[in-house]
């Protein structure tokens, strides 16, 4: 099977995909869109690895959401699950200061986020890090424990910060996932044109964050192409080139087991 773009982080394995799930990833194979299915707590990281299982051109990380608490007690499940196969990233995991409820669990989110490094390192698989309105923070953790990243650090997917947030996490050795925000929302152009294109990645965290087309829809790695799209217009690329290009970022940061011959990539 051929791939041509894989959708670096998604969430096929969660409920709004209990009645259609196999007809969602099977209309995104055969678009030649593979997927990483991004755990988010034991239960979704067990759900992504199954998937992975299942079909060629899906894999999966584990990890627990920093809104995902809950499960802190659980960690050392996720680390028996990290080195399996068919897990090629650690998280999502970072912290998020979105709700309050969240924000007066700041300590403890610290705390589950460096696990999450030193099992990066253990296992040596890059993180995926979700920073939602706390890159002081985040950023500080990171300098703190620059010892513990991999030369090819991991993601901050879904990016939301500015230059010299981008500048700090290049620093790191990070690169950067973006999803459908940017087929309309104008505010990540500037951004997008800065990072170099060697350390971007195509995600739709589906099922949020439909792109334009879809927008009233649940989204889907179906979409990507979409995002795709978007980001070539943003850095004026050539398209088929911007394609191949964010294709070997993926499989060389997340070291994809997928082979090539003459006609590209496949499963
Ligand atoms: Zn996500």
């Amino acid at each position: 099977m051929k791939i041509e773009i894989i959708d670096a982080h998604t969430h096929v394995q969660f409920e709004q995909y209990d009645d259609d799930r196999d007809e969602v990833i099977k209309r995104s194979l055969n678009k030649g869109i593979g997927m990483i299915n991004a755990g988010a707590d034991l239960e979704s990281s067990k759900k992504s690895i199954d998937l992975a299982y299942r079909y060629l051109g899906l894999w999966a990380t584990v990890g627990i959401h920093p809104t995902e608490v809950k499960d802190f007690d659980k960690f050392d499940e996720i680390e028996k699950l990290a080195s399996d196969e068919k897990v090629v990233g650690i998280g999502e995991c970072g912290l998020d200061f979105y709700r309050e409820e969240d924000r007066n669990n700041l300590e403890i989110q610290k705390e589950l986020f460096l696990k999450h490094l030193e099992l990066s390192r253990k296992v040596k698989k890059p993180l995926v890090i979700h920073c939602r309105q706390a890159f002081k923070e985040t950023l500080e953790i990171l300098k703190a424990h620059k010892n513990l990243l991999l030369e090819n650090a991991g993601i901050f997917h879904f990016f939301t910060g500015g230059k010299e947030e981008a500048e700090k996490a290049l620093e790191f050795g990070f690169s950067f996932t973006f999803n459908g925000l940017i087929t309309y929302n104008r505010q990540f152009d500037e951004i997008i044109k800065f990072i170099p294109l060697e350390k971007i990645l195509l995600e739709t965290d589906a099922p949020f964050v439909s792109p334009l087309n879809h927008r009233k829809e649940r989204n889907e790695p179906s979409f990507v192409d979409e995002v795709l799209i978007a980001l070539s217009e943003i850095k004026k690329l050539d398209l088929e080139k911007t394609k191949n290009i964010l294709l070997k970022n993926t499989i060389d940061l997340f070291q994809l087991t997928i082979s090539s011959n003459s006609s590209g990539f496949v499963v």
